[in-house]
This record gives structure tokens, C-alpha cells and sequence, in this order.
């Protein structure tokens, strides 16, 4: 099925899709069971066909993509890669770990990290989330405390997306905890610093092929060079990070819905009962027509506010619209999908992956409730925070 909208892509970028989607079908298929060796082996793979580094300026090792040529590259990998919480891994490094070095990062942190970061030889993870600290993102707990030169590190962080396997975490920690929104920081910490470790890999119900752990850190000494934008300014740091995040890795989530999708109505084209195809019911094609609606306005939020990020838009209702649409629209079509193969559907295979891959989607990057609260603030409508604090 050709998709109804299309952004205008150059014809490399095109190219660069269609090569991704296909080499991710054939060379980044996961095994069975979680492998970490194997892991960073499909990484370096990804790393070669440059999707670990697609808006990295190319001066730091990247591609200099703009936000709308890396959405449709994620869309790509999403669509050809059956592990989808290995294309979460590489969305997440690279748009809630290197974009903000782009963004926010000296010279010399850009030099020190992008290359390696971007070129898939490293793997970075971002942690900001704790045990209590998870949609009131600014009630953070972890200290960060001055002393001299450096600030010394404690605190815990949990769920965080590539910590089994980091190589650089990202780390936010209160400097100020009477500054609220500005009382927040950001450092850049190499694994194994001494004090900094991380837990046993949680165990999941979706996005299994993407390693997730607690952090934790004690007494970790972090040189005052490896703070990431200024003292107090982790929560835009952070804020930054999740318009990327909200925006370009759930374009990941439209390359599954897509392969789900064509593969759903090859299904209901070919399954027969009552002696017609049951595409031909019209309970059976209206469900494909509202999950095909779902798709297509999902995408065009997403590629919209893909096009807000290249015109520099602080504009955060973008990303939202875009991420609540996608995580919606790939619950929803998880479950048609399984419901439109009937028993099949609720046997291991690709329906219900999907779902367990898709029910994550309306939690991380700020649950789906968060982002209604903040566009109904937008809005004018609901609840003001009720001290000087941000949700994500
Ligand atoms: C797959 C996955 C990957 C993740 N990766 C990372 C990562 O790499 N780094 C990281 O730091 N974190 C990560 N997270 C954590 C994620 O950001 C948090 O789980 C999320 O922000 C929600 O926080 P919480 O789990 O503490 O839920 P809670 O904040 O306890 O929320 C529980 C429920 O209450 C609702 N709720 C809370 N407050 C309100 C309110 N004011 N109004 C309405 N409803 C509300 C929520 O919407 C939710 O439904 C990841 C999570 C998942 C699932």
C-alpha cells in the first residue's frame, strides 16, 4: 500500500531509506534470546550504515541530517528491523544522549564524544528517572555537589534504556534543590567511573531486544569539564531532548506500524471463511480503514513537527501531538492486528510482538497523560504545577 502523505525527500535520502530498511531486514534480525555481544555487534552494523549518527553535524563523524531525512531514516529502520527494541536503542542514544551534545556540548565535549558516539563504537544512555522521581521529572533526588573542580555524584536512577551495555550516561542530578526548574544538571559520565553501577537488566513485556537497568551512583567524582550546558540548566538540557525524542524516535514506531499493517491486509485478502475472503466483511475492512486512518495522521504529526525541529521551533505541543498520535495509533494497531487473525493473533508471532512492543510507547518519553496535561496547559486549561516544576 503506498502511504497517502509524502515529504519531500532528496533522492540520496530516498535511497538511503530503502537500502536501510532492507539491510535492516536481512542483517539486524535479533536472536532469540537477548545477547549483548550480539547486541554491540548489530550496534557497529547500524553504526556503518550511519543511523547511529543521522544529526550529528559531519564535522563530529555524523551525517548532518536534518530532522525530517532522520525521521524518515528511523521510519526506515523501524520498518526493515523485526527487533523494534533495538531501533528504540538507537533512537534513544541518539536523540536523548547526542542531540543534547549537539546542542548544548563545548567543543571539546562535541569532539571528545560525537565521533565515537555517532560512528556506533560507543553506546550512551540517558538517566533521569527515579524510583520516585518518574512524571514529576524535576522531584529528582540524585545530588550533584561541588567540591573544587568537580562535583560528587549520589543517588539512584532507574529504567534507564541502554545502561546494561552504556558506554557514556548521560546523568541529570539536582545542584540547586531550591532552584526548581533551574536546580537541575547535566553531566556526561564514562561507564565505569568509580561508584557508578548499574543493576541487573529488568526483564520485559515488550521492547525485549532493548537493555534497560537501574543506575546507581555513589560518591562519583565527575570533573566540573564534563557538565553538559551550564550549572542549572539540566531541565532544558532535558526538555530539549524529549522534542527530539518525541518527535524523531517514534518515527520508529511508524516503520513497524507500516510492515504491520501491509501484512494485515495481505491477511485479510487471503483468509476465507464463509467462503470469502473476510476482507471482504464490513466489520473486517472498516477496522482496516481506521487503522489505516490512525497510521496516516499519526505520520503527519510526526513529519510536522519534524519540520517545527528544522525550523527551530521551541514549540513542545508539536512533539506531543506527535508522540501521543504514534503510541495511540500503535496500541490500537497492535490490537486490530491481532484481533483480525483471529486465534492466530494471540499465538507468538508478529501481532502480538507488536503489542508488547507498542504498550511502552504511551509511557516512556513522558506518559501520554503528561503530554495532555501539557497541551491542555497550552491550552489554558487544567491545573498549574503547584511549585516551580516542569513534568516531562
Ligand atoms: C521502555 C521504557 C524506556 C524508558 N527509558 C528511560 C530512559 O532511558 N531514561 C529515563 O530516565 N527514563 C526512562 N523511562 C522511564 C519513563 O520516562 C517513566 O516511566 C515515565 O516518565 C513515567 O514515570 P513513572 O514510571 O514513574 O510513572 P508515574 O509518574 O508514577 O505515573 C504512573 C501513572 O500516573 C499518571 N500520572 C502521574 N502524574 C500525573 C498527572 N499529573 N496527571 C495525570 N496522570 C498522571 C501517569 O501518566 C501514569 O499513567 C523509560 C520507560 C519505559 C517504559
Amino acid at each position: 500500500m503506498k502511504p497517502l502523505i509524502s515529504f519531500t525527500l532528496d533522492q540520496d535520502t530516498e535511497e538511503m531509506c530503502s537500502t536501510l530498511t532492507a539491510f535492516a531486514e536481512n542483517r539486524l534480525a535479533a536472536p532469540e534470546t537477548f545477547d549483548a555481544e550480539d547486541f554491540r555487534r548489530r550496534w557497529l552494523l547500524a553504526g556503518r550504515q550511519g543511523i547511529t549518527g543521522t544529526c550529528v553535524p559531519d564535522e563530529f563523524g555524523g551525517s548532518g541530517m536534518d530532522a525530517v531525512s532522520a525521521a524518515a531514516l528511523m521510519e526506515a529502520l523501524g520498518r526493515g528491523c523485526r527487533d523494534t527494541g533495538f531501533a528504540f536503542s538507537v533512537a534513544a542514544h541518539l536523540y536523548a544522549c547526542l542531540m543534547p551534545v549537539v546542542e548544548f556540548g563545548t567543543t571539546e565535549q562535541k569532539k571528545r564524544w560525537l565521533p565515537a558516539l555517532a560512528s556506533g563504537e560507543l553506546i550512551a544512555a540517558h538517566g533521569i528517572t527515579e524510583p520516585g522521581a518518574g512524571s514529576d521529572a524535576l522531584s529528582l533526588r540524585t545530588r550533584a555537589v561541588r567540591d573544587g573542580d568537580r562535583y560528587v555524584l549520589n543517588g539512584e536512577k532507574c529504567f534507564t534504556t541502554n545502561a546494561p551495555v552504556a558506554d557514556v550516561f548521560l546523568i541529570q542530578a539536582v545542584t540547586d534543590p531550591e532552584a526548581g526548574y533551574f536546580g537541575l544538571t547535566s553531566f556526561l559520565i564514562e561507564a565505569g567511573t568509580p561508584g557508578l553501577s548499574v543493576g541487573r537488566p529488568y526483564d520485559k513485556v515488550g521492547l525485549r531486544g532493548s537493555p534497560m537497568a537501574d543506575v546507581h551512583l555513589q560518591d562519583v567524582a565527575v570533573p566540573a569539564d564534563q557538565v553538559l550546558g551550564a550549572e542549572g540548566g539540566g531541565a532544558a538540557v532535558f526538555t530539549s531532548s524529549m522534542r527530539w525524542e518525541r518527535t524523531c524516535l517514534f518515527a520508529a514506531y511508524l516503520g513497524s506500524m507500516r510492515r504491520l499493517l501491509d501484512s494485515t491486509v495481505d491477511h485479510v485478502r487471503e483468509r476465507e471463511q464463509f467462503g470469502a475472503p473476510i476482507g471482504s466483511f464490513q466489520a473486517v475492512s472498516h477496522r482496516i480503514v481506521d487503522m489505516v486512518m490512525r497510521y496516516e495522521s499519526a505520520r503527519l504529526l510526526l513529519f510536522r513537527a519534524a519540520v517545527g525541529l528544522d525550523e527551530g521551533s521551541q514549540d513542545e505541543i508539536g512533539p506531543a501531538l506527535a508522540k501521543l498520535a504514534v503510541s495511540e495509533a500503535a496500541v490500537q494497531l497492535g490490537l486490530d492486528a491481532v484481533q483480525l487473525r483471529g486465534g492466530l493473533g494471540i499465538v507468538d508471532g508478529e501481532a502480538e510482538t507488536f503489542l508488547r512492543d507498542a504498550l511502552p510507547s504511551r509511557i516512556f518519553s513522558g506518559t501520554n497523560e503528561i503530554q495532555k496535561n501539557n497541551i491542555a496547559r497550552a491550552l489554558g486549561l487544567g491545573r498549574a504545577p503547584h511549585r516551580r516544576r516542569a513534568a516531562r
